[in-house]
């Protein structure tokens, strides 16, 4: 992009969006993460403590955003905890939906009070839906259905931390960190700039995509907000129905070198969040990325929504995914544990990072308490999914697409096909790739009758993944398909 495109998009999102916004773009765009180095890192890393040294966590979690979900976990079982984030902890910028049994966590635990959960819920959809440009409506019900207030989410768990005896520390940004063989030192700098350090049992680096250690490939920026005085209706694709939640949807082709895609949930009465989103390789992020994406937002939102759209609050940010089919970020140490977007281990197809977070914290709370006492290093808890190193591919060939004019429809038309086997195989098979819950077989039985339609899904995996990728791919699924425990019960059943 040259620099009078880039001056354009600012000038333009100022007047429609104020400065801010812009200033908060121009912050994240510049923020390219190199894998090597976290955006505020010591030149000379802290002492790693020696055997023996007092510790004074049992737990200290870098980053207060959706990882502040662990720590009263972990508080309430008797640890001692500390999370420390650079700005205010538990505050967030975003806007959240999920599924169902993705809440069921929140009180199960014993984190929350099932009733305040039940009030978090802003919206729930009869259905959603899919729709290509140019193909098909696919409605599923079950997936995606519940749109949650991201805000109070947060600010009841940040009550909670504090009500259970976890050590806050806002405004206190993370600078470097050394493990030793039984603990690890942390060191911070304070509000004021001075720097210090402490030392815990265990280290969890929550955060997110500014982690050092966030070494995923692929992102997903993704751009828009609140928005009110969007025409309602139903069965009008340019009208919200405040009862239908809108998944993936597509206005137009391949422009730009992205298939960009729409998302919209109706929250509260007369609000919308809106997104527009696209899949890239992490090593092609350019500065000035989100504010084009943004730019782009206003300039098409006519073509997808009617009336007289106001944005009441904007989110945006760029969610890490990992195919898979690289190494994927790991800790160095088996007392740094990886967790959140700075671990990537959700679904790099669908991005949910807060309902694969919303699955995982009980898991992964579990196994630091069970470390804590054992006194050793947890290594890496979160549950990975068999299926991600298959729909991993698929994300590299919607972070990929083909460039040229005439393939402009390629991602639509295979996408449609895609879309419309998987309604074929059932609300539940459909619900449950949506939830990031599909078993191999499944997966293997929908994409292999997708490319019997459209064969040309294999000329676009063998482009991204090359000859011996592409065969590791298939033989992976393959035997994946033939002994994973699923197709052995399948068969039994
Ligand atoms: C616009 C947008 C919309 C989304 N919508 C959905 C959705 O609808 N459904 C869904 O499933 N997922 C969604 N996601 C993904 C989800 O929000 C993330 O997966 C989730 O927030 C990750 O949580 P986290 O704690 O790992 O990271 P974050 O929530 O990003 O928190 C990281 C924290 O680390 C702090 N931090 C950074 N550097 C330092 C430092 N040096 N020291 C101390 N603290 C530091 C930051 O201040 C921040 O508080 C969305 C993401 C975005 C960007």
């Amino acid at each position: 992009m040259t620099m009078q495109a880039a001056h354009r998009d600012a000038d333009f999102l100022r007047e429609i969006a104020g400065p801010e916004l812009v200033e908060r773009l121009k912050f994240l765009d510049a923020s390219i993460p190199t894998g090597a180095a976290g955006f505020l890192s010591l030149p000379v890393p802290p002492a790693a403590p020696v055997r023996g040294d007092h510790c004074d966590f049992d737990v200290v979690i870098a980053g207060g955003g959706l990882s502040l979900l662990l720590a009263p976990v972990l508080a309430a079982r008797g640890l001692r905890v500390a999370v420390f984030d650079r700005g205010h902890i538990g505050a967030v910028h975003r806007e959240w939906n999920c599924s169902a049994e993705e809440l069921a966590p929140l009180w199960e635990t014993g984190l929350l009070p099932r009733e305040t959960v039940d009030a978090l819920v802003l919206n729930r959809y009869r259905h959603g839906f899919c729709r290509w440009h140019g193909g098909g409506t696919y409605p599923v019900t079950g997936a995606l259905d519940h749109a949650v207030d991201a805000s109070a989410l947060l600010e009841a768990v940040r009550s909670r931390a504090e009500a259970t005896g976890v050590r806050l520390y806002d405004r206190h940004p993370v600078i470097g960190d050394a493990a030793g063989p039984d603990a690890v030192r942390v060191a911070f700098q304070t509000p004021e700039g001075a720097s210090s350090a402490v030392t815990a049992r265990i280290f969890v680096d929550a955060r997110g995509s500014a982690s050092p250690r966030a070494r995923a490939d692929l992102t997903c920026p993704t751009v828009g907000g609140v928005f009110t005085g969007l025409a309602e209706g139903a069965d009008d694709p340019q009208r919200i129905d405040p009862t239908v939640g809108e998944i993936l949807v597509t206005t137009e082709g391949i422009v730009e070198g992205r298939q960009h895609i729409w998302e919209a949930f109706p929250g509260r009465r007369g609000e919308t969040t809106l997104y527009l989103f696209a899949y890239e390789p992490m090593a092609s992020r350019r500065p000035g990325d989100l504010t084009r994406l943004y730019a782009r937002f206003f300039e098409r939102l006519p073509d997808y929504k009617r009336g007289d759209a106001r944005m009441v609050r904007p989110t945006f940010g760029h969610i890490p995914g990992w195919s898979r089919q690289v190494p994927g970020p790991v800790s160095e140490h088996p007392r740094i544990v990886l967790f959140g977007d700075a671990a990537a281990r959700h679904s790099p197809l669908t991005f949910c990072g807060f309902g694969k977070m919303l699955r995982s914290f009980g898991p992964v709370a579990d196994a630091l308490v069970h470390a804590v006492w054992k006194g050793v290093g947890p290594g890496d808890p979160t549950p990975e999914e068999p299926i991600h190193s298959l729909t991993g591919a698929l994300a590299l060939v919607m972070a990929r697409p083909p460039t040229a004019p005439e393939s402009v429809d390629s991602l639509n038309t295979l996408l449609d096909a895609a879309f419309r086997r998987l309604h074929g195989l059932g609300d539940a098979a459909y619900r449950d790739l949506i939830r990031d819950r599909l078993d191999v077989r499944r997966f293997v039985k929908f994409a292999w009758s997708t490319s019997r339609e459209r064969p040309e899904v294999y000329d676009a995996v063998f482009r991204v993944l090359g000859p011996m990728g592409a065969a590791r791919w298939g033989l992976g699924a393959a035997t994946r398909a033939l002994f994973s425990p699923t197709a052995a019960a399948a068969d039994a059943g």
